[in-house]
């Protein structure tokens, strides 16, 4: 781990095909470690965000460094097998195969990591035990919770041992006692070393995390960290 944020963005604008902007000179540094939250209005542009932060989308101004590294550089494949290597993400709706059982899909977040077919599903067996579901590892999505569904999704994207989760309302679909369940699973991810940044309309989740960042018609216009044990007591970051 070296001191150099794991992510860096500078002046990141995304003008969507059709002249929608969605993002509008967008900077930030998150370290590894951190636990983010991204809160903001419906349109805001926070998915816009974490699709540039997690390479399924490039800015069309600013640069992005992922461990220092400028993802314009990179090509396509390259960018591929950095996201691969590197990044895991969660989603509101899941995005299981209803098809394949709990293990199978843990395994497909190993497809694209070059990892030879008979160690997929051992690694996929330790994901699903990281996440308490080792007793559900041969049902299929149909069968099982929306939290436990989720949790799947969450074996999935750490399965490649990333350094980097990115979530997207992770909680958006679930009840409050199954969503405090989730969000606890990845605090307990990044105890564990992993960078989390977290997009969520939750007031009470957002609160809960260390540093909080707020979007508003595509630019940054908060960005908090603070102490959430201390009263509500937080510093203005920069
Ligand atoms: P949020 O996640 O905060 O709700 P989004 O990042 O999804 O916001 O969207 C930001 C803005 O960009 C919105 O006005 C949305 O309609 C627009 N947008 C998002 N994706 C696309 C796209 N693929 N094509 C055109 N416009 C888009
Ligand atoms: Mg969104």
């Amino acid at each position: 781990m070296t001191s150099e944020p794991v992510l860096s963005v500078r002046d990141v604008g995304r003008v969507h095909p059709g002249g929608v902007t969605a993002l509008a000179g967008v900077s930030l540094d998150i370290a590894a470690g951190e636990m983010v939250a991204v809160v903001g209005p419906s349109g805001s542009g926070k998915s816009t965000l974490l699709a540039i932060i997690g390479t399924l989308d490039r800015p069309t101004s600013g640069t992005v460094r992922i461990a220092g590294q400028d993802i314009a550089t990179l090509t396509d494949r390259r960018l591929s097998a950095l996201r691969a290597r590197e990044i895991g993400f969660v989603f509101q709706q899941f995005h299981l195969t209803d098809g394949l059982s709990a293990v199978d899909n843990v395994a497909t977040g190993l497809l694209y990591a070059g990892v030879p077919r008979r160690d997929r599903r051992e690694r996929a067996r330790h994901a699903l035990a990281r996440v308490g579901l080792s007793h559900r590892a041969g049902h299929r999505p149909p069968q099982l919770s929306g939290g436990e569904r989720q949790r799947v999704a969450i074996a999935r994207a750490l399965v490649n041992r990333p350094s980097l989760v990115l979530a997207d309302e992770p909680t958006g679909a679930l009840d409050t006692a199954t969503g405090q369940a989730v969000l606890g699973l990845l605090r307990r991810l990044n105890e564990e070393g992993t960078t989390i940044v977290l997009i969520t309309h939750d007031r009470d989740i957002a609160a809960a995390l260390p540093r909080q960042i707020e979007i508003r018609d595509g630019r940054l216009v908060r960005d908090v960290t603070g102490d959430p044990a201390r009263d509500g007591v937080a510093g203005a970051r920069r």
